[in-house]
């Protein structure tokens, strides 16, 4: 459960509560099913949901409420009438609440899919919330809307590489559209993955200086930016821009913390204008519906072909999952990180 909202530190894990409640599956109505999960996802979108916040694009979690996040849930039971048509033992995905099991309306259920079942046992089941899930699909669909056409060669940037979106965009970006990539990522070991992963030049923003770093692996500037991060990553990114740079604002994370009216200023938006930058900000779920199919075949395809790795961070445990989203929001996954509810 969600204690309280927190406004202004970072979350921690004893900001979550773990209860006990039994369902009744006698007490299941038409068309209903009872799942058990399986995986939750924890984003930092989320953040956003944890402070009393007007302006947020998601309503906040509730106080004393479970909060709910993207995961996978098996059908342990169909009850009686025509539900949305899901079986005992189907596979699902969406959005679901964090518990080890839930009795689900039509209207809930209308939030979820059933996992490819073409995929199942080929690609591991924490893919389907990772690079093949919403993660993915934002690097993707971003690269797709805002940053194409993209020219061989092009220079292009990506902040938080080692994370779930950040390690698709930088690998498509390499393999998909042959550009020189950059990554930045907050230590050594991140740093050594990214190069291991095909990454041109990656560097910690911690012990490095990024203006610093940009200039000296991109004399000539970036082309692409791929911000996960805003504040001071985003004025050095707009530095470092060659003329008509695009720049995808994806994130903020450095800000999420942060309360609205003290969050970092942006010094060098000036250059949006002397260099013609195309900066755009995106929601991956405005593109859900337009290319949603077509990411899952490429996306598929490429993970099956090994040219794209994707990597999970998997913490086990429901009781842990508040713990799990602290550390992903300190830096301590590498890749999508996840909460394993139950052995599958
Ligand atoms: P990640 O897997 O990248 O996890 C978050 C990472 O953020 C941490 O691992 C940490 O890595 C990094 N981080 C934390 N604090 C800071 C900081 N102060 N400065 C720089 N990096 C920091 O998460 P996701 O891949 O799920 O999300 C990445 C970004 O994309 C987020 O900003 C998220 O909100 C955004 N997003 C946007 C979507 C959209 O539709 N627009 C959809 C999904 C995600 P490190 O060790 O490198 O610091």
């Amino acid at each position: 459960l969600w204690k309280a909202h927190v406004e202004d530190r970072p979350v921690a894990a004893d900001d979550f509560e773990v209860a006990t409640n039994s369902i009744d599956p006698q007490a299941m109505g038409e068309g209903d099913i009872l799942v058990e999960l399986l995986y939750l996802s924890v984003d930092p979108y989320m953040r956003g949901m944890m402070r009393d916040s007007k302006g947020y694009y998601r309503q906040p979690f509730t106080p004393g409420q479970p909060l709910s996040s993207r995961g996978i849930a098996r059908v342990v039971r169909a009850g009686p009438g025509v539900g949305s048509g899901f079986e005992e033992g189907d596979v699902l995905s969406g959005m679901l609440p964090w518990s080890s099991h839930a009795i689900l309306n039509r209207r809930a259920q209308a939030a979820l899919q059933l996992v490819d079942s073409r995929l199942l046992g080929k690609l591991p089941l924490p893919c389907f919330l990772g690079a093949l899930g919403a993660p993915g699909m934002t690097a993707w669909a971003g690269l797709k809307k805002i940053a194409e056409p993209i020219k061989q060669g092009e220079v292009a940037f990506v902040s938080g590489a080692a994370g779930a979106v950040g390690l698709v965009a930088g690998q498509l970006l390499k393999t998909k559209y042959g550009c020189n990539v950059i990554g930045s990522a907050g230590s050594n070991e991140k740093v050594a993955l990214l190069q291991q992963l095909g990454f041109d030049a990656a560097f910690n923003y911690k012990t490095t200086d990024t203006a610093e770093a940009l200039t000296q692996v991109a004399p000539d500037g970036i082309d692409i930016y791929f911000d996960n991060v805003g504040g001071p990553t985003l004025d050095a990114a707009l530095a470092a821009a060659r003329p008509h740079a695009r720049f995808l604002a994806c994130g903020a994370i450095s800000q999420y913390d942060t309360p609205e009216d003290s969050r970092y200023g942006v010094k060098n938006l000036m250059n949006v204008i002397t260099k013609r930058i195309k900066l755009r900000g995106f929601i991956v779920g405005d593109y859900a519906a337009e290319l949603g199919g077509e990411f899952h075949e490429d996306m598929s395809q490429l993970l099956l072909a090994g040219k794209v790795k994707a990597l999970q961070h998997v913490t086990q445990g429901l009781e842990n999952a508040g713990a799990a989203f602290v550390g992903m929001m300190g830096g301590g996954n590498v890749g999508k990180a996840l909460v394993q509810v139950v052995e599958t």
